[in-house]
């Protein structure tokens, strides 16, 4: 009789002792899984490309000026076929080109700012998604026009244009490199955002000046377009660059499909009306352009073809209006707006001039081709060059991670085995069916379901991948606690109850992490290549998966051991029974 209460014993004590190894176990990957989720986005960021350690590849064409200044207007996430049916785009349209552009993934709005300014994608850019904070220092349009002794201007509803290109004040005009990347990496951009953010309070003299030598950030209503006609009124830039938000931020709120985002696109027609109406086609042009589309739920990241394709719609002086193009990229922009006013291309750059869109001479046209051949010769080699070391870096260390993965596999199977041995662990069929599958189910039906499938542009809303799929994630959590629950009713006695959810929590944990450690194998981070659309939403979706999964697995066992050690004092301190109260 005493042995066998000695075993009871034994065995309870194993059974508590393994959901506290398993619950501290469940908290590390945690804590693990949830920082990596929390920095998927800024791991893709790279501060110093390797084309930006180099000289840019700067080619005279000697062409000849073709429009004494140009308007580069982007339209913030105005999708193509949304963006005819509005008066003065169509007017430019008649008078001009009405050509169609490719944006470049991951499809959001900074890296396609470069793409458009600099004509670098965001794979070689560095600047893969909205939350690169550092100043770019890859050669742009305003560096080149400054070189040639232009002006620049900007006017935009949205403030990151300047803040995006910040250049050394000695230097500004030539050496877009002279910002130490160690200094680079101490400037947050992030942190200017604000009229009244504590950088600007902090530091109203630094040896930082913005690429524009008029920017104009206007964020209240109509001040787009006083300051776009104040800006085109004054006429002294050469080149005039006007960024509207609105769309964007219809697109993001309501869906390309609504009504609110075609109210926004003729809002922003009629703005440009304004601005640009009285605009000299005969001497000035005037590019139009998005930096991307938006899916018809709204959002943007990813390859739809709504979202990667965008108006290009060209007119005035220097543009052909008998030519064309079918395969123009963004990137391509800011050779051809360069050629417009006579200057060099931004000599990091990727794209080629539109010369077919240009009213060019051959003996011109073929003197720009050959530019562009030149500076592609060394801007591409780079970018070969490091895309073969990254993949080389990639495969040297993968074989030492699968291993690491697969010992950490071992280790979880001999852990189980021990547990079980000492009665410690159940793996109870019918509990765990119930149980496990409850969270992932529930978690990727719902990014499937509600994240217009696996794709970056899974979320109408702006921001952080995984803060959005962390919201699923609290869902498949609830889902998961009240499955577990439910399976663990009726399990007999109380140590038979905990060993069962040790069950759950064991194999809860390794189906979570084990994918999320072959991630880390295939794909660590920092992501020098960018990984592809799905690998895109997989990784930071199975970082907040095992997160979720690991904080469930945590507060369910939590739960038992606590109701596991109330009932046991219960067991061993008897109430004793109430006397009758007298009559
Ligand atoms: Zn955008």
């Amino acid at each position: 009789m005493r042995a066998i209460e000695a075993t009871r014993v034994a065995r309870t004590r194993s059974v508590v002792a393994a959901a506290l190894v398993l619950l501290v176990l469940g908290s590390i990957g945690a804590v693990q899984a949830g920082r990596s989720g929390a920095s998927f986005m800024s791991d893709l960021e790279i501060v110093q490309p390797p084309l930006a350690r180099i000289e840019p590849a700067i080619q005279d064409a000697r062409t000849p000026r073709l429009a004494r200044r140009v308007y580069l207007v982007i339209i913030d996430g105005l999708r193509s076929d949304r963006s005819y049916e509005l008066p003065f785009l169509d007017s430019l349209r008649r008078a001009g080109l009405d050509l169609e552009a490719q944006s470049h993934y991951p499809t959001w709005s900074r890296p396609n700012y470069v793409s458009i300014l600099a004509g670098v994608p965001p794979a070689a850019s560095g600047v893969r998604t909205n939350h690169h904070n550092t100043p770019v220092t890859l050669d742009t349009l305003m560096d080149r026009a400054h070189a040639a002794h232009l002006e620049v201007a900007t006017a935009t509803d949205y403030a990151v244009l300047p803040q995006l290109f910040l250049r050394p004040a000695s230097t500004a005009t030539t050496a877009v490199r002279a910002i130490a990347p160690e200094a680079l990496e101490e400037i947050d951009i992030d942190t200017m955002q604000e009229p009244l953010a504590k950088a600007i309070v902090d530091a109203p003299d630094t040896a930082l000046v913005s690429p524009f030598d008029d920017a104009r950030y206007v964020p209240w209503p109509g001040g787009f377009s006083a300051a776009g006609i104040a800006l085109v009124a004054g006429g002294k830039a050469d080149l005039v660059v006007l960024l509207v938000s609105s769309v964007d931020i219809a697109g993001h709120q309501s869906g390309a499909d609504s009504v609110a985002y075609r109210e926004a696109a003729e809002s922003a027609d009629r703005a440009l009306a304004r601005v640009l109406g009285r605009v000299d086609l005969g001497q000035d042009a005037i590019v139009v352009v998005a930096d991307h589309g938006h899916t018809g739920k709204g959002g943007h990241g990813g390859v739809e073809p709504e979202v990667l394709t965008v108006p290009l719609i060209l007119a005035g002086a220097g543009i052909d209006r008998a030519g064309g193009v079918d395969d123009a990229r963004l990137i391509d922009v800011a050779p051809t707006v360069a050629a417009l006013l006579g200057i060099s291309a931004p000599g990091h750059g990727l794209g080629k001039t539109l010369t077919h869109v240009l009213a060019l001479d051959p003996a011109a046209r073929g003197r720009l081709e050959a530019a562009d051949a030149a500076r592609l010769v060394t801007t591409e080699r780079v970018v070969a060059v490091a895309d073969a070391r990254a993949s080389e870096e990639l495969l040297e260390h993968r074989a030492l991670r699968l291993a690491i993965v697969g010992l950490c596999v071992v280790l979880a199977g001999v852990l189980a085995w021990v547990m079980v041995r000492r009665g410690a662990l159940r793996f109870h069929l019918r509990v765990l069916l119930t149980a496990v599958p409850a969270f992932f189910v529930v978690y990727y039906g719902l990014i499937g379901t509600f994240g217009q499938r696996f794709s970056p542009s899974l979320v109408p809303a702006q921001g952080h991948l995984a803060a959005q799929m962390a919201k699923y994630g609290l869902v498949g959590m609830a889902v998961q606690v009240a499955a577990s629950l439910w399976a663990l009713r009726n399990q007999g006695s109380l140590a038979r109850r905990l060993a069962a959810a040790n069950g759950i929590a064991w194999t809860g944990l390794v189906l979570a992490m084990l994918p999320a450690g072959l991630l880390w194998a295939f794909f660590p981070a920092p992501y020098l290549a960018v990984p592809g659309p799905v690998w895109l939403v997989v990784i930071p979706a199975v970082e907040v998966a095992v997160a979720c999964a690991a904080i469930t697995i945590a507060l369910t066992l939590a739960l038992e051991v606590i109701v596991f050690a109330a009932r046991a004092w219960h067991q061993e301190h008897p109430q004793p029974p109430q006397a009758p109260p007298p009559a």
